[in-house]
């Protein structure tokens, strides 16, 4: 179809390029009538730039809409060329002071919290950079997009509202000067014409809603059949849904389906389908019918195409305009003036108004353009920011209704515009008395919540599944009404009293609908059938909990509101208690001779509901009251009055109730929800406006009450009242030995109804409450928290209530607590509490769950007796001593002395005294001697603190020593006390009761000293002195019991050692004998060490025989490493490796025809084998691991699920220590041995041996050609055969006998094969010719990473490696020398002429690389490991040794030619002062040697020195990688010297290597064939490049590979991951960029866009970069979610944590907590090291073990 359109597209294109916009400008300065003209030329152009086709081609697009199209409208806005017009405007203009960037999805914003009015006030990162907050106290987030910087605004911030840039300009300082004074006249007539006409065009064609009919005034004269089917965004389907639909809908590909799903999420439209009307129509009803089934259908509509043209143009338009109002201040004053100007309908149709009361109705694309031009434009602007925000609150019930219905994300919704507008102070004040925005704000919510029940209160468990939805949405509402009441008044206008007191009582009006809300009963017989709905009620109130304070404290500025608002609240929970008596039957209460009159009402029997927010609002302001003092000033203005008591404490005790009842397990038949909402009512995100103020309504209602009432009041409605007000009852009821269960619950209750007293009397340290300062209040929440343990900080913010502007006000107070601990590699850093606060702590703090109390008790005992801070009393926790109550509340202390809490404290003490069964608990008992222990405290207090002449009214001390009146004549509370203290069943208790005893006596002497009655000192020192020696006879007793424990334990623990050693006697026969064997060993060692060793060549250090034992982990037995028995093997991991890779681009292409013979010095891909070191017999390995095949094989079957190992892959888990492993390796003995059947002392030197080679190569290479030649009859031609003529002693028909087991021989072939299927990616194949090569390449890459690992963290080479490297290595480098005895001879020997024709070229040098494209160290593995082959039928009396010498040499040798290439051509500033050493002056004339074969190709001669210190440094490696090579190959021990660190081994290196110290000395010795090769070697035709430049080569040494350099500020990451766009959906911001550690490169991970295929999977950009970048080792960091990603291959990965800390020591995974973070460049380093000791997937693996829930993630999807 396109190719059709093709001509008559480029037709239009000749007739538009006539078109002028100078001209098309100047016609219309002449207009009489522009807005037709205009529009003439839009209807005609419009149409014919846009849509031309299916597909949008934006370039072309903007080129010809800017040429023809803008271009006029620039021209005549500035009357002239607009490159000069708009560069005048920009110059003149003043600019305001306001930054105002727009934010993009995912850029870094900062918000500082010390400074920002609220923390919805943020900085683009400039801004804060050249701002005073970066020094400040600063929190750091993402932006979701949306919203824009707050840089200049000066009602944003406290302090430092202007960054460097954006500064005021101190010489002009007048506010608010016109910005349309620095335009002409005529420039402002033009430009109001011309952006009214625009504005006008782009609102009306982006709302307009017909489908095949454009506006009157730009309908075109023809008309083609052209239309789109268009696609709209909803939240309702998902991805997979969309593309499944496009693909039948429109028969595209899944391609092309994907992209326009992505595009329709995107812009929130997009054409599927152009063409006829028909053809459209046809796609949109399938797409239709297929989504309609569940769901309503996707939004479909079949448009005409000029109008989906002119709607882009539309959007063009605007963001023009955007733009072009960028240039000056001026054009952006008209521009908000014609958009606010009303229209000709009046009220509400300004073209503002049409587009926001439209919203809802555009699609995403349309939303975001217009809403950024707002963000540009009005809100930019002071004057019209204010009569925008008029618009917004006139229009605001409209917009969040529309809002409500519709289903996009908030961020798409206009709605969102209330932050930008109610956070700004003076807006929010303006619009509450103007726009009475409260009220509003209120009754819009209130109007979405229905139904609610016959008393109005709300019902959610009847919400239908809209009604839900409904809710879900509205609730964003509340967050409206936060953001204006965040910023506090600081002064009162009437008005302002006024329409605040009126949004307060919109507001009560939704808390009485709350009050009472969700009853719940109590479910008795069988258990509930449906959990009831709960959470919509706890969302609410948690939604609510900072309006509720903030609402508060706005009354605690006033006084006058604040005494309406209590009146206000009062008459609501009044209204809400009407008829609260009425059902209930009233009974008299009697105890002690008190009476008190209340109803019957059991929490346990009838409706009971935990949402009480009027009570707990009033309960907010009464304390206020008493903080302000208002109640002394003027009593008069107060309600006080009409206070009842027993009605304010009613419903919060029965709260309390219902909490222990819980807790007894009354209500386990309710189920779950009943549990939740407990813990929510406690829980810190709730309790500040539930729990915590239930105790201040109770603390009020008490505090005007006679404390026997309440107490009487309580027991009744604890249903406890029988027990305490019949005397004989508890003796009754403990005989009741029937019923455990109900004893059990009253026991429960009991406890629960004693905490309460205590948390009345002992709760003070709310402001109001008690006598206390701002910040005691947090003080001691963080002692308590810290008493519990020491925490990270995030764990302390955690357990702390928020405020509004996310704060805990932790800082301020936490030094005065505890001691910061740094934390190490791993883990955080803690907050420890300080030893000296520990006194403050309250075993009863009312914020301790049941756990956390327990947990704490515990730990403060330990510390008390570890500190022994008191010997006599170190394990009591005494209540600690209070602040006094504030005179409101201050008869409260009385509830401790009053004549029914001492029945009640007397009958527990009588029970335990007579501790008969189970009638009472010890925990009751603590209870009661905590509350003993708070009224001595008080009245110590009140004794020390007392005035003169005033008598002490707290009498306590007295009280209590009063035994009971008759006829019951139980004796004192003291007595009792001294009773227990003795009581071998209290043992726990007794410290305490010892410091109760000891605190009275103290008061007794201080009310003694004013009364000086010496009895009573006496009494007290007589029963001090009892008490010492008391402690004195305990203590020993102690002791002596503490001395036979240990004894015992002694005793026991030496039985249990002889048991384990008679059972696991053989084990340790064993470890003596292992032991013995390596003494032996060393002993036999300084017989070695004396001589000089050498690893290699006829003069190698012989070594004597080690005879090598190992225990196999499966079966336990011991077995012998020999030649000729049952094989045994290390559980290996072969892994492709790009660690050590010079150049990442490059990829094998087609795995199959790869030929890896030669390495590339780049050494782009390696394999890499790793051993956890543990060893098996070869068949007990076999028979583990097919067990575990056939194990996972059922699990896949049964359970689909997966595990952290691939079994189909060979993967497998090491049986002792679980390290992933996919092979083993056989253990074997040095193999050089086995083979190196000859030994002459005769042997030739270099170059004859490199003659003889090259024959025996050249004859086997003649004898392979017959062999392969076409005519099999001409190799049964004796005249062909004389043609190769044998060298001497050559026998190329013998075959050696392989001396291997059968067993050995498979597990060769076993690792060969896992080491070529894992190394080449190809299926395995036993039989191929590259399994030797990938064995060799293993062992040399291995050997190669381990020397780079040493080198970068400077450790000798022969240091103590660990066992399993050392065991590894020697495994592999063994193995890779045996391999050839189970490959084909032929293979092999052709393996070797090649490698040894590309250093020695014959006569026919074929297609070999040059010296230059090959590793050298690679090549000398190789070489070594298949001359065996050669050599083994060589009878000419060359010995194996003399070979691997000759090699060596020759290859390094070679090394030194490339090295002297490429890498001594940097030339060093210092020059030699010395004359030139005999080693230099050598490396001189090799380099001049050099210059002449290479035609003074190379430069100018360097000096010897820098050449010897070139060619030393360029070599080093390489001869490291040798020494560790022939050392596991002929296992000759390392010399001492370089098994420590120190500097250059160089000579130490060499003399072990058996080469000279001076390496020029080896051309010297063998100067004759040296030279010819050298000539060779520089005549191959890509030295030739090379040296002209034409190529690159590696110079030497390598650098070595590291990971990304990581910034050491967090922030940086974040922006440049925000600049960061997906490269394949044209622009658009990635949502999850993703940085690869080892490249640096940037990727769009985790989403459908960038998904490609591999291996015919659609894996994400991650998993596909992973392949390429790391061979299927990736190493990333998530950058949104600062977080590491290690991935390995496609199946596999986990989470890590990241290198990046917070000032606490913390890292931030997810960034939720927006703390600066700084690199950690210890643990940035370790997970280097694990990347570059390829432990990425071993890491996975544990990982994985140890977390299920990681084995389930689609990893290849990110
Ligand atoms: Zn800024
Ligand atoms: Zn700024
Ligand atoms: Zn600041
Ligand atoms: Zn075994
Ligand atoms: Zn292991
Ligand atoms: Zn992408
Ligand atoms: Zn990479």
């Amino acid at each position: 179809m396109a190719s059709e359109l093709e001509p008559e597209v480029q037709a239009i294109d000749r007739s538009l390029l006539e078109c002028s916009a100078e001209e098309t400008a100047a016609k219309w300065l002449q207009a009489t009538d522009l807005t037709s003209e205009v529009y003439q030329h839009l209807a005609y152009y419009v149409p014919k730039i846009y849509c031309r086709g299916p597909n949008p081609v934006p370039q072309k697009e903007d080129a010809l809409v800017q040429r023809i199209l803008l271009g006029p409208m620039e021209w005549y806005l500035c009357g002239e060329d607009p490159a000069f017009g708009f560069a005048k405007l920009e110059q003149a203009n003043k600019p305001s002071h306001l930054c105002g960037r727009v934010f993009k999805v995912g850029e870094p914003t900062y918000s500082c919290r010390d400074c920002a009015v609220d923390p919805t006030c943020v900085l683009c990162m400039e801004c804060f950079l050249a701002s005073v907050h970066r020094d400040h106290r600063y929190r750091m987030t993402t932006s979701g997009g949306g919203g824009f910087c707050d840089c200049g605004d000066t009602e944003a911030w406290k302090v430092g509202p202007h960054c460097q840039k954006h500064g005021p300009n101190p010489s002009e300082m007048e506010e608010e000067e016109d910005p349309l004074v620095h335009l002409s006249e005529d420039m402002i007539a033009r430009t109001y014409n011309i952006f009214a006409i625009m504005f006008r065009y782009a609102v009306e064609i982006l709302t307009w809603e017909k489908e095949s009919e454009l506006p009157a005034d730009l309908e075109m004269a023809e008309k083609r059949d052209t239309y789109y089917c268009m696609l709209f965004n909803d939240e309702v389907h998902t991805y997979e849904q969309v593309i499944f639909t496009l693909q039948k809908a429109v028969n595209c590909t899944q391609k092309e389906a994907i992209s326009f799903a992505t595009t329709v999420d995107r812009d929130g439209r997009r054409s599927v389908r152009y063409g006829d009307f028909q053809y459209c129509e046809q796609a949109k009803s399938v797409i239709v019918r297929n989504t309609s089934r569940q769901t309503k259908p996707l939004k479909v509509q079949v448009m005409h195409s000029s109008i989906v043209a002119h709607q882009n143009f539309g959007l063009k338009l605007l963001s023009w305009l955007g733009s072009i109002i960028g240039y000056s201040d001026g054009l952006r004053r008209i521009l908000c003036q014609v958009g606010l100007q009303e229209g000709p309908d009046g009220e509400n149709c300004s073209l503002v108004d049409r587009l926001m009361l439209n919203d809802s109705q555009l699609w995403k694309g349309a939303r975001s353009v217009y809403h950024q031009l707002f963000m540009s434009s009005l809100l930019m602007d002071l004057k019209y920011k204010k009569l925008f925000a008029i618009r917004f609150a006139k229009n605001y019930e409209r917009l969040q209704s529309d809002y409500v219905t519709d289903d996009h994300d908030r961020e798409f919704s206009v709605a969102d515009l209330s932050v930008q507008i109610f956070t700004v102070p003076s807006l929010a004040r303006m619009l509450i008395t103007e726009e009475n925005l409260m009220t509003v704000i209120m009754t819009t919510f209130m109007g979405h919540l229905r139904p609610r029940d016959a008393q109005g209160r709300l019902q959610f468990e009847r919400y239908t599944a809209l009604q839900a939805f409904k809710f879900r949405r509205v609730q964003s509402l509340i967050l409206d009404l936060k953001y204006v009441l965040i910023s506090k008044p600081t002064e009162w206008s009437e008005e302002l009293r006024q329409k605040f007191l009126e949004g307060f009582d919109a507001f009560l009006e939704l808390l009485r609908c709350m009050q009472g809300m969700d009853p719940i009963t109590r479910q008795v017989g069988q258990h509930i059938e449906m959990e009831p709905e709960w959470e919509a009620a706890f969302t609410l109130q948690m939604k609510l909990t900072h309006v509720i304070s903030m609402m508060q404290d706005w009354c605690a500025l006033d006084e006058k509101v604040l005494i309406e608002a209590y009146k206000r609240c009062l008459a609501v929970l009044a209204q809400c208690h009407s008829g609260f008596t009425d059902s209930e039957q009233p009974v008299t209460l009697s105890i002690c001779g008190h009476s008190v009159e209340t109803i019957r009402y059991c929490v346990s029997q009838e409706k009971v509901s935990i949402h009480l927010p009027v009570s707990r609002l009033l309960a907010g302001l009464h304390v206020l009251l008493s903080k302000s003092e208002a109640a002394h000033k003027c009593p008069e203005l107060l309600p006080l009055s009409e206070l009842s008591p027993p009605m304010l404490i009613e419903h919060p005790l029965r709260c309390f109730v219902l909490c222990a009842q819980v807790h007894a397990g009354m209500w386990r038949r309710n189920g779950f929800s009943l549990v939740n909402q407990i813990y929510y009512y406690h829980n810190v995100k709730c309790r500040r406006e539930m729990f915590d103020k239930d105790v201040v309504m109770l603390q009020t209602g008490v505090s005007m009450m006679d404390p026997n009432h309440f107490l009487m009041i309580m027991l009744s409605r604890f249903e406890l009242y029988q027990i305490f007000s019949t005397p004989e009852y508890g003796k009754r009821f403990s005989s009741e030995t029937a019923h455990k269960d109900v004893v059990h619950q009253n026991n429960t209750l009991i406890e629960e109804m004693l905490y309460l007293i205590i948390m009345l009397v002992g709760e003070r340290f709310n402001r109001g409450v008690g006598q206390v300062s701002a910040t005691d209040e947090i003080r001691r929440e963080i002692i308590h928290q810290l008493s519990i343990r020491p925490m990270a900080h995030s764990e302390l913010v955690k357990s702390l209530p928020e405020d509004e502007n996310k704060e805990t006000g932790m800082e301020s107070v936490i030094e005065t607590v505890a001691h910061f601990r740094k934390p190490g590699l791993t883990g955080r850093g803690m907050y420890e509490l300080k030893p000296e606060c520990a006194k403050e702590f309250n075993l009863y703090f009312y914020h301790f769950s049941r756990a956390e109390q327990s947990k704490a008790e515990e730990a403060q005992r330990k510390l008390k007796r570890q500190n022994r801070e008191d010997t006599a009393l170190f394990a009591a926790l005494p209540p600690p001593v209070l602040p006094p109550f504030c005179p409101l509340f201050a008869s409260l202390v009385n509830i401790l002395q009053c004549d029914v809490m001492l029945c009640i404290m007397g009958t527990i003490l009588q029970w335990a005294v007579e501790h008969n069964g189970y009638a009472w608990s010890e925990s009751m008992l603590q209870r009661v001697l905590h509350l003993i222990g708070m009224a001595l405290q008080e009245e110590k207090q009140h004794l020390e603190n007392v005035a003169e002449e005033h008598v002490v009214t707290f009498t306590f001390s007295q009280k209590i020593s009063r035994p009971g009146d008759a006829p019951n004549n139980s004796p004192s509370i003291l007595a009792m006390l001294e009773t227990l203290q003795n009581a071998p069943y209290l043992e726990l208790h007794k410290d305490m009761i010892r410091w109760i005893l000891k605190t009275f006596n103290t008061i007794k002497k201080i009310r003694e000293r004013s009364s000086t009655s010496p009895v009573a000192e006496t009494e007290g020192s007589i029963l001090e002195e009892y008490l010492r020696d008391k402690d004195k006879a305990e203590r020993k007793r102690k002791a002596e019991i503490a001395r036979l424990r240990r004894e015992k334990i002694m005793a026991q623990m030496s039985e249990m050692q002889r048991h384990f050693i008679d059972e696991n006697r053989e084990l340790f026969q064993q470890t003596l004998e292992l032991d013995a064997s390596t003494s032996t060993a060393s002993e036999s060692s300084p017989m070695v060490s004396d001589l000089v060793l050498t690893a290699l060549g006829p003069a190698q250090t012989r070594v004597p025989e080690q005879r090598q034992f190992v225990t196999c982990i499966l079966c336990q037995e011991e077995q012998e490493v020999k030649v000729e028995s049952r094989a045994m093997v290390l559980a290996a991991f072969v892994q492709r490796s790009t660690v050590l890779s010079k150049d990442r681009r490059k990829c094998v292409q087609d795995p199959e025809k790869y030929d890896p013979l030669f390495m590339h010095p780049d050494l782009s891909c390696g394999t890499h084998t790793g051993s956890c070191g543990h060893v098996m017999h070869a068949h007990c390995w076999q028979r583990y691991f097919d067990s575990v095949q056939a194990k996972e094989q059922r699990r896949q079957q049964r359970l689909r699920l997966h595990t952290s190992y691939d079994v189909e892959n060979g993967e497998f888990l090491c049986p002792l220590c679980e390290r992933l492993s996919n092979t083993v390796i056989p253990l074997l003995l040095p193999p050089r041995k086995i083979f190196n059947r000859l030994n002459f002392s005769d042997q030739p030197d270099l170059t004859e041996w490199v003659r003889t080679i090259s024959q025996q190569t050249t004859a086997l290479q003649g004898l392979r050609k017959e062999e392969s030649s076409p005519h099999p009859a001409s190799s049964e031609n004796p005249e062909n055969k004389e043609k190769v003529r044998l060298p001497e002693g050559f026998r190329p028909d013998f075959h050696p006998k392989n001396p291997y087991s059968k067993s050995i021989k498979e597990m060769l072939r076993t690792f060969g094969t896992a080491t070529y299927k894992v190394g080449l990616k190809v299926h395995p194949n036993e039989e191929d010719p590259r399994v030797p090569i990938v064995c060799w390449g293993s062992c040399a890459y291995t050997i190669q990473s381990l020397e780079r690992v040493l080198s970068d963290e400077d450790k000798p080479l022969f240091g103590p490696l660990p066992c399993r490297l050392d065991d590894c290595l020697r495994s592999l480098t063994r193995f890779a020398a045996a391999h050839w005895t189970v490959s084909s001879l032929s293979v092999v020997q052709g393996h070797f002429c090649k490698l040894f024709t590309s250093l020695v070229p014959g006569d026919s040098p074929g297609e070999l690389p040059c010296i230059l494209d090959v590793d050298m160290f690679h090549l000398l593995v190789g070489l070594v490991l298949s001359f065996p082959a050669l050599q083994c039928q060589d009878f000419s009396g060359i010995s194996l040794g003399t070979g691997d010498l000759h090699i060596f040499h020759l290859v390094t040798m070679a090394h030194i030619i490339q090295i002297l290439l490429t890498s001594c051509t940097e030339e060093n500033g210092m020059d030699q002062e010395e004359p030139p050493g005999e080693e230099e002056s050598a490396a001189l004339s090799l380099y001049n040697t050099l210059r002449e074969h290479t035609g003074s190709a190379l430069k100018e001669t360097p000096s010897g020195w820098h050449l010897c210190r070139s060619i030393r440094a360029g070599i080093m490696p390489f001869l490291k990688c040798s020494a560790l090579f022939f050392h596991y190959l002929n296992g000759v021990p390392s010399p001492p010297e370089v098994q420590v660190t120190g500097t250059s081994h160089f000579e130490h290196l060499c003399n072990y290597l058996c080469l000279p110290s001076n390496l020029i000395r080896l051309f010297e010795e063998n100067s004759e064939i040296m030279n010819s090769l050298i000539k060779s070697w520089c005549h191959h035709k890509e030295v030739k490049r090379f040296l002209a430049g034409e190529r690159d080569a590696i110079s030497y040494p390598r650098e070595p590979n590291r990971l990304l350099d990581l910034p050491q500020d967090y922030s940086n990451l974040i922006n440049q991951a925000s600049n960061f766009s997906c490269p394949k959906s044209g622009g658009d911001k990635s949502r999850a960029p993703t940085l690869c550690l080892v490249c640096g490169a940037l990727l769009c991970s985790q989403s459908y866009c960038c998904q490609t295929e591999l291996d015919g999977e659609d894996v994400g950009a991650c998993t596909a970069h992973t392949d390429s970048c790391g061979c299927g080792v990736g190493v990333f960091l998530r950058v949104r979610e600062c977080q590491v990603l290690f991935l390995a291959g496609k199946t596999k990965g986990c989470f890590y944590a990241p290198p990046y800390l917070d000032d606490y020591g913390e890292t931030d995974q997810g960034l939720r907590r927006g703390n600066p973070l700084h690199l950690c460049a210890e643990r940035f380093q370790k997970i280097q090291k694990l990347w570059q000791q390829h432990s990425v997937t071993e890491e996975i693996g544990h990982a994985q073990e140890a977390n299920q829930t990681l084995v389930g993630i689609d990893w290849q999807h990110l």
